[in-house]
């Protein structure tokens, strides 16, 4: 290792190859290469980082897998030029927000087979990266600021505890790999079609019923979903009364309906009560005559076939989530929305 050190001393390197050197301890002197860009240190029995570190002012990547760390050092939190972190392979339980919060150059966050819990909401600072990457960890729940990190590519989340994703997740639009396989995932969040660049989902091992509403307008390539408490179709014949709507419904469904129509009073005059246009949003519309409604609506499935092109595990047919304005839509026929049977 010393003999590394000193070779690269000497050489002004850019880079420092120390992996699988049995190292302990990573020696003070290499803060006596400024230039270092790369430094890889994998494959070691590192459990602490001097502060010394924190004179690469030129550190790009580093690379601490397989290592005996227990948690981040604070150190990181001062390499400011960081773009590369792996982390792989320790026994980390925590991620503390202040050293988070000095890293927002980083572009990769590879934090798999470790111990960790939970993500400290301070990742909304980490706005420049692409590949979060947490596999095998015991992840309880994800913040809702990951709703932040607009530039995510890829995230993986396989072989975690999470029974949800914060439906804030669909605002990282540029999002083309999600890996939450292996979770105990009961739904994903409605409004998923946001994510209009989905290339991959692997969602295989969880508890999900049903994919939301829209699920089958994503461009997905390749789609895992086996291992999962799908509803299926067994269809059987029942007898639903009408429902009665309530007057808040009714007025809503009323108001929401007028509002489509640029040049009604409704329209113009909705701006000038703020509470009534943020009440409204929460409406939807039906699956069936399109109509709106507000808070009361038949959750119903369809099976959809997912594209042929989409390279898929297991049954090309995926119940897919829709919402019914009625019973009246409901009874109509022609339709293949079934409601579905509590058992
Ligand atoms: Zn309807």
């Amino acid at each position: 290792m010393t003999e590394s050190v000193v070779r690269a001393l000497y050489g002004k390197a850019k880079s420092l190859n120390l992996s699988s050197k049995k190292i302990n301890v990573v020696p003070e002197c290499i803060s006596r290469l400024p230039n270092l860009s790369v430094l890889l240190l994998k494959n070691n029995s590192i459990s602490t980082l001097p502060n010394e570190l924190l004179y690469l002012h030129h550190l790009v990547e580093l690379n601490l897998g397989n290592n005996a760390l227990k948690e981040l050092p604070a150190v990181l939190g001062h390499l400011e030029s960081l773009k590369k972190l792996y982390l792989f392979s320790n026994q980390i339980t925590a991620v503390p927000p202040d050293v988070i919060d000095g890293l927002q150059n980083l572009v990769v966050l590879n934090l798999n087979h470790n111990h960790i819990r939970r993500l400290p909401p301070e990742i909304k600072s980490l706005t420049r990266l692409r590949h979060l990457s947490v596999l095998d960890n015991q992840l309880e729940e994800v913040p809702a600021e990951l709703g932040h990190l607009t530039s995510l590519t890829e995230i993986n989340f396989t072989s975690n505890n999470l029974p949800s994703l914060p439906v804030q997740l669909y605002q990282c639009k540029e999002l083309t790999k999600l890996h939450v396989a292996r979770n105990k995932l009961t739904s994903l969040p409605e409004g998923i079609k946001a994510l209009t660049k989905l290339q991959v989902l692997d969602v295989a091992g969880n508890k999900l019923s049903m994919f939301p509403v829209e699920f089958d307008s994503l461009p997905l390539k390749e789609l895992y979903h086996e291992d999962n408490r799908f509803v299926r179709c067994e269809p059987m014949s029942s007898v639903q009364d009408v429902e009665v709507l309530m007057l808040k419904e009714l007025a809503a469904r009323f108001v929401l309906q007028q509002d489509r129509d640029m040049s009604s009073l409704v329209h113009r005059m909705l701006p000038y009560y703020p509470p009534l246009p943020e009440l409204l949003a929460n409406g939807s519309c039906c699956a069936l005559c399109l109509n709106p409604f507000l808070t009361t609506w038949l959750e119903c499935v369809h099976f959809v076939s997912v594209n042929k092109e989409t390279k898929i595990r297991s049954s090309k047919t995926i119940p897919v989530r829709a919402f019914l304005c009625s019973y009246k839509c409901f009874n109509t026929e022609g339709h293949s929305y079934y409601s579905v049977a509590k058992k």
